[in-house]
């Protein structure tokens, strides 16, 4: 566990999580969301949800997923704006691939705007783009318990099998947008829209630069160390 510690019930967080796909930040937003109590908002695993279920929302993005394409704005827009309109609206959240455009950027200050929701910080998690092929290359989970291994970095004791169903063996998956080229394409998308978010949050005096190219707990270390600075008393 990180030796810097937020209190938790501590000052209210709102954080958008900025980064390439495989920079780290799903990880790290599922950190700070279990040890500070932030609503993790994750757009990606949302679409991944809806794919699964054959919801009408997953039927248009999965073309889009799979080649690793961004979805069109509308439709991740409205799926982030209705749950900032419903009642169960998140107070402390932690933003994790959302927004991705400047076009998503702007729907989300406005829906922000609108409920008094001001962002603390933007972290920029920051990777290389080949140490990145490197790591969703390697990058199985299991359709069973969703846990995530690595090729090189965390092997299943068994080649290919999940470690936690001894006595049903599951064979891992690879995401199909984690094959090589599809990676290289969604790093393609990833930089020729990012380019436009990060002078638009650093205009805004909310970016904070992290290099992700650390252990999980430097790199968590090093956002606390961001944030805590920058962030609002409000409770
Ligand atoms: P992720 O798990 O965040 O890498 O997202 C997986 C895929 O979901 C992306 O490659 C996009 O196809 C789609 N996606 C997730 N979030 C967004 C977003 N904010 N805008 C457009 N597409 C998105």
């Amino acid at each position: 566990m990180s030796r810097l510690h937020l209190r938790r019930n501590g000052p209210v967080m709102r954080l958008i999580l900025l980064g390439s796909p495989g920079s780290g930040k799903g990880t790290q937003a599922k950190l700070l969301s279990d040890r500070l109590g932030l609503v993790h908002f994750g757009t990606g695993d949302i679409l991944r949800e809806a794919m699964r279920k054959g919801l009408p929302a997953g039927k248009l993005a999965e073309p889009y997923v799979n080649q690793g394409k961004l979805v069109p704005d509308a439709l991740v827009n409205e799926m982030v704006n209705s749950r900032f309109h419903s009642d169960d609206r998140p107070q402390c959240f932690v933003m994790d691939g959302y927004p991705r455009t400047l076009a998503q950027a702007e729907s989300f200050d406005e829906v922000l705007h609108q409920y008094g929701l001001d962002l603390d910080a933007v972290l920029f998690v920051q990777v290389d783009d080949e140490s990145i092929v490197r790591r969703l290359g390697g990058r199985w989970s299991c359709p069973r318990c969703k846990a995530t291994y690595h090729k090189i970095n965390c092997p299943p004791r068994s080649e290919g099998m999940c470690d936690n169903h001894p006595d049903k063996p599951t064979a891992l998956i690879q995401r199909t947008d984690d094959r090589e080229d599809t990676v290289r394409e969604r790093l393609r998308h990833y930089h020729a829209n990012t380019v436009d978010l990060i002078p638009y949050y650093r205009n805004k005096g909310l970016l904070r630069e992290v290099n992700g190219d650390r252990d999980v707990e430097q790199v968590y270390d090093q956002i606390v160390q961001a944030v805590s600075g920058g962030a609002n008393a409000k409770c």
